[in-house]
């Protein structure tokens, strides 16, 4: 036995645990949960659980549904919203094959397999997101515009504000869960928040940003709030991004970082933007997996609708932030289109894999965007080569399907799933008639 399973099987003893959780990510990146009953945890570990594999979105044929799920007993920790005593303990799984092979469909497994491929070539993969939500007042009606909590704003602060009891309770349970928060405060829409998670290796993180939707959606159920991780919730307020800072590590040194280069960025560092920018629209049915997610670009301010880079430029698709050059650990860039809708798995693995490509084929960056992209005209744009980020699901499968990167990085069962799955909600966004045809039109033909 080795000794991670020890320590879990002995904390399972010490703690009185009386329920595990096995968790694990559909490819439209729902949490999937089995209990199982203590005295299993240690067969599992060893050789797995079975489960029926095409009762879950995205995960196989019928005629081919058995699946076995891997606890890794590295993922092991007790879920505080269960108490302390005789508790609740979750793992993450990966998911095999009952031949022993690992699954092609697991998003987890399609992560991990793209982190090789950085470590073949020297690299670990950092991630630091910022989650934005909001917070409504239940119930919340089908079909009706939700009621945010509060009235505040950006960075506000006041005494009787619910999300400021909120995000007290939610960050003292990630920090239990071994979570740690680095920033939260109160975003710009009424009721929506933000809480940026200290930088892991993105399976970790992406592990994190699964057990983060949890515990927010758990602590709001706790104070008899609503919370929501949609892009664009709001017609008239700003959507929730979830901007993610990454870097790429050759043992402890930060390869982005380069004290002559142009912003302090490496030239590594460049050519995994320059990959990043010439692949983001093949990207975007992952990284903006919802009809809904197009609203929120579309709406401007601080949501990129174009492929452009830039420091300090917050209209920008990729920004790199500054930092204090005594700390050359932080150099990293900022990716600003993904919200906080995404499998988390998938969406990392695919911008790993294009900035990977920038590198291989040493690809070069064009010339930043120091303005406000918003504020050019269409010519303008044309002239200096800035080219938008898709603006519909449509079109943003349209670019997916013609993607060797994506096709290979996701594996083809779960890109042919991916593309099947979105063609049919935009097909049924479609033949929507909606509320505003029906008031504008309606009367006026
Ligand atoms: N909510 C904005 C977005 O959708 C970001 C605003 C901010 O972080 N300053 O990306
Ligand atoms: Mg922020
Ligand atoms: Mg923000
Ligand atoms: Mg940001």
């Amino acid at each position: 036995m080795d000794k991670q399973t020890d320590f879990v099987l002995r904390t399972m003893e010490e703690r009185d645990v009386r329920f595990v959780r096995l968790w694990f990510t559909d490819v439209l990146g729902f949490l999937k949960s089995v209990a199982i009953a203590p005295a299993e945890l240690e067969g599992a570990l060893s050789e797995g659980i079975g489960f029926d594999g095409s009762a879950i979105q995205g995960f196989a044929r019928v005629y081919e549904s058995d699946m076995v799920a891997h606890p890794d007993p590295s993922t092991f920790q007790m879920l505080p919203w269960r108490g302390a005593a005789g508790g609740t303990a979750r793992l993450f799984c990966d998911i095999g094959l009952p031949d022993g092979s690992a699954s092609f469909a697991d998003p987890r497994g399609v992560l991990k397999r793209t982190m090789k491929k950085a470590a073949d070539m020297g690299f670990t993969f950092y991630v630091h997101p910022e989650i934005e939500f909001y917070l409504f007042k239940r119930p919340i009606v089908p079909g009706v515009e939700p009621t945010p909590v509060d009235t505040s704003g950006y960075f506000d602060h006041t005494t009787d504000t619910a999300g400021t009891e909120f995000r007290r309770t939610a960050i003292s349970m990630l920090e239990q869960m071994g979570i740690s928060v680095e920033f939260s405060h109160h975003e710009g829409g009424p009721g929506q928040q933000e809480i940026d998670l200290r930088y892991a290796d993105a399976l970790t993180m992406a592990d994190n940003i699964m057990t983060f939707r949890v515990v927010v959606k758990e602590v709001a159920v706790m104070q008899d709030l609503f919370a929501s991780f949609m892009p664009k919730p709001l017609a008239d307020q700003p959507g929730s991004g979830m901007h993610s800072h990454v870097s790429l590590f050759e043992g402890d040194t930060n390869a982005f970082y380069d004290a002559s280069g142009e912003y302090n960025l490496s030239r590594t560092g460049r050519q995994f933007v320059a990959g990043l920018l010439h692949h983001a629209a093949e990207l975007s049915a992952v990284l903006n997996p919802w009809v809904n997610s197009y609203k929120r670009l579309a709406a401007g301010g601080e949501a990129p609708a174009y492929i452009t880079w830039g420091q300090n430029n917050r209209s920008a698709m990729v920004r790199i932030p500054m930092f204090k050059p005594s700390k050359a650990s932080s150099a990293r860039i900022e990716i600003r289109s993904l919200d906080s809708s995404v499998n988390p798995y998938l969406a990392y693995a695919l911008i790993l894999a294009a900035g990977l490509s920038g590198i291989e084929n040493e690809m070069e960056l064009p010339d930043p965007a120091e303005d406000d992209v918003w504020s050019l005209t269409e010519k303008q744009r044309e002239a200096l080569g800035i080219k938008p980020l898709p603006n519909s699901l449509d079109a943003a499968v349209r670019a997916m399907e013609n993607s060797q990167l994506v096709a290979d990085t996701l594996g083809e069962h779960v890109y042919d799933f991916v593309l099947r799955n979105k063609r049919a909600e935009w097909a049924e966004y479609s033949r929507q008639v909606t509320p505003l045809e029906l008031s504008k039109q309606l009367p006026a033909l």
